[in-house]
């Protein structure tokens, strides 16, 4: 793809500043991936983050000026193509972070269930060794170690079972969240529970009124 960048009406980026020629410049996507800006002779100079250049590799927050005061931004020229590639490549980090969330959620709350159910049943076991060792057959102890072998048990299926629908609760904020921040850059749609890899091949938006590029050519 090559974006031709001007004041003439059949550019297909359109500038009409005075101080912007015909035919400025053209932003162009090389097989890498890079950004290509070049200069078509233009009257009054092409200039990124301060230098005047006539060919030159750009990334999208490089400060780029037409003429002596048009400031060109790079993103919105690249969504006027329908290339979202550069908001697309970032939702790879949007879907990792979702799944790495999820996983953890899921794995920490098993090990608290766990953990909370086999404590109890633990304790009536310390504190028996604790009266063993003392030596001491005092009858208020063996009333506590009784009063926790009943009740240890019971408090603790309860606190499992507490903490198990705690997960629910984050797991359903969690996939709020990425229903929100996994979408089309486009057109806002949500992209589904589908690895950012798999949306990669398919190489652009599948709403037929969208056509976005989410990877570009
Ligand atoms: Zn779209």
């Amino acid at each position: 793809m090559k974006i031709k960048i001007g004041k003439a009406i059949d550019n297909d980026y359109v500038v009409n500043e005075p101080n912007v020629s015909r035919y400025h410049a053209t932003l162009s996507r090389e097989d890498n991936g890079c950004l290509l800006l070049e200069d078509l002779s233009s009257t009054n100079g092409t200039f990124v983050n301060g230098a005047q250049i006539l060919k030159k590799r750009i990334s999208p927050t490089d400060k780029v000026v037409l003429g002596s005061d048009y400031v060109l931004n790079i993103p919105e020229v690249l969504k006027s193509n329908n290339d979202y590639s550069e908001e697309f490549t970032s939702l790879k980090k949007v879907y990792d972070t979702y799944i790495e969330q999820k996983v953890r959620i899921q794995s920490s709350n098993q090990f608290k269930t766990r953990l909370f159910q086999a404590l109890p049943f633990a304790l009536p076991g310390i504190i028996g060794m604790v009266i063993g060792f003392s030596g001491k057959g005092d009858p208020i102890f063996l009333v506590a170690s009784l009063v926790v072998a009943v009740c240890a048990p019971a408090i603790g299926v309860y606190l499992g079972a507490k903490q198990s629908a705690k997960a629910p609760q984050k797991l359903q904020d969690l996939a709020n969240q990425f229903k929100i921040d996994y979408v089309c850059p486009k057109c806002g749609t949500f992209l589904g529970e589908i690895p950012w890899e798999s949306l990669a091949n398919k190489k652009q938006c599948p709403i037929s009124s969208c056509k976005a590029k989410w990877v570009s050519e």
